[in-house]
């Protein structure tokens, strides 16, 4: 059973590629962003809290965050593996998801590590067009990311297998790369 998590910083290709090989390896994927979007498309609670706060840049609660992936990781979509897209982005959430690892009993936690420079960054972002890419917006998630992401990776050091990969170029080469590594 494939568990797999992909990290890197906003804007670097993580959606692209999870998409790709959740679907080659036939596993759930979980995209929090997605998920966090698709609760304000559909006007529920959760998507009237997140809202403000994404278009911010800003993050959602620890706690939310936490229990939406306690959730996704108990459901039966699970049986062939995951890819957590998305999640974690703090160091609390990396504590908490290692806690429901343990609980859950998955102990070969690959982390697909996807890497950019800033200016390649900042580049796909005002490409993107998403609504939460603005250029004030996208600033505050790069912010975020340096001071709240990047520090996850040391703690993923030593507790799950990490793979890096060059994020930047051509979508089928750096997929290639990375299934590579996990098939
Ligand atoms: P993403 O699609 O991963 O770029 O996420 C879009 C936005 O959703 C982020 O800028 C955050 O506001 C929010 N978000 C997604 N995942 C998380 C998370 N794990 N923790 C906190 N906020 C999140």
């Amino acid at each position: 059973m494939k568990q797999l998590i992909i990290f890197g910083p906003p804007g670097v290709g993580k959606g692209t590629q999870a998409e790709l090989i959740a679907k080659k390896l036939n596993i759930a994927h979980f995209s929090t962003g997605q998920i966090l979007r698709d609760a304000v498309a559909n006007g529920t609670d959760l998507g009237k809290k997140a809202k403000e706060i994404m278009d911010s840049g800003a993050l959602v609660p620890d706690e939310i965050m936490i229990g939406i992936v306690k959730d996704a990781l108990s459901s039966p979509d699970i049986k062939n593996g995951f890819l957590l897209d998305g999640f974690p982005r703090t160091l609390k959430q990396a504590e908490a998801l290692e806690t429901i690892f343990k609980e859950l009993q998955f102990n070969n936690v690959v982390v697909i590590s996807l890497t950019a420079n800033d200016d390649e960054i900042v580049k796909r972002l005002m490409l993107r067009g998403r609504s939460d890419d603005t250029e004030e917006t996208i600033k505050h998630r790069l912010k975020v990311y340096l001071e709240q992401t990047s520090p996850i990776l040391a703690h993923y050091d030593g507790n799950y297998t990490i793979i890096e990969v060059n994020g930047v170029g051509d979508i089928e080469e750096i997929n290639e790369k990375i299934l590579k590594f996990l098939i």
